[in-house]
């Protein structure tokens, strides 16, 4: 199951490892699924019963509707809201239930409709494969954990997820061993934004209005894609 993804993680990997500006691989993975979803829901399979049945169902985020608009494929969209709206409606006209039984059922109902999104879910389905794929080859593949400790940086949500996704799979000594190194790259991380961030800091200080700040003038741009991760990728 895990292994349709062997080749796309590869590429992100060998991609992270040449190119130092390509921040967290998991981030740029992500992203990748989530382009693929917003083309394939309005593209190939808008027209599709069973997707529609669930987009009708789930609708979307308000994320996920302002990137299908920046797409500019009204028609797609409209088709999709139009059978979504009358399911709603039909979800909020349940005959049958006394007012207040009613009402409560579709504030219940409604309030499930507003945590959910059909593009979050195959991207979260998806990527958590894609996380499980990761932790697979770190235990098979020698090559993959040198392009691992290669990174730029894991951001500190998917570090999470991947040491998460390595603990379900691996032993303990092998756990052990990948969160060794693992842990490694994200400590030398964190200690070079840290001194990024102190520098820039100084900065502000007259006292040291002397000292050179090239590489901690964009400190904060710089610590917050680690903290954070990133959504705006361009190279996918
Ligand atoms: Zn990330
Ligand atoms: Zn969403």
């Amino acid at each position: 199951m895990e292994q349709i993804y062997t080749i796309p993680v590869n590429e992100a990997f060998e991609k992270g490892q040449q190119d130092e500006s390509r921040g967290c691989p998991f981030c740029r993975l992500r992203r990748m699924l989530e382009l693929n979803e917003l083309d394939l829901i309005l593209g190939a399979s808008m027209m599709e019963p069973d997707v529609r049945q669930k987009t009708n169902e789930q609708g979307f985020c308000p994320d996920h509707y302002t990137k299908m608009m920046q797409r500019g494929k009204r028609l797609p969209l409209s088709l999709i809201l139009q059978s979504h709206l009358a399911e709603v409606d039909k979800m909020l006209k349940k005959p049958g239930l006394a007012p207040a039984l009613s009402g409560a059922e579709s504030a219940k109902k409604l309030k499930g409709l507003s945590e959910d999104c059909y593009i979050c879910g195959r991207v979260e389905s998806n990527f958590e494969k894609m996380m499980g794929t990761a932790a697979l080859l770190w235990e098979s593949d020698p090559d993959f954990k040198y392009k691992c400790m290669a990174q730029p940086y894991f951001c500190l949500p998917h570090f999470a997820q991947y040491v998460a996704a390595a603990k379900a799979r691996m032993k303990g000594k092998t756990f052990a061993d990948f969160y060794k190194s693992v842990y490694k790259l994200e400590e030398r991380v964190l200690a070079d934004r840290q001194d990024k961030i102190d520098r820039f800091v100084k900065s502000f200080d007259y006292r040291y209005s002397k000292e050179p700040w090239d590489d901690a003038k964009t400190a904060i741009e710089q610590v917050m894609p680690v903290l954070n991760g990133t959504d705006c990728l361009d190279d996918e």
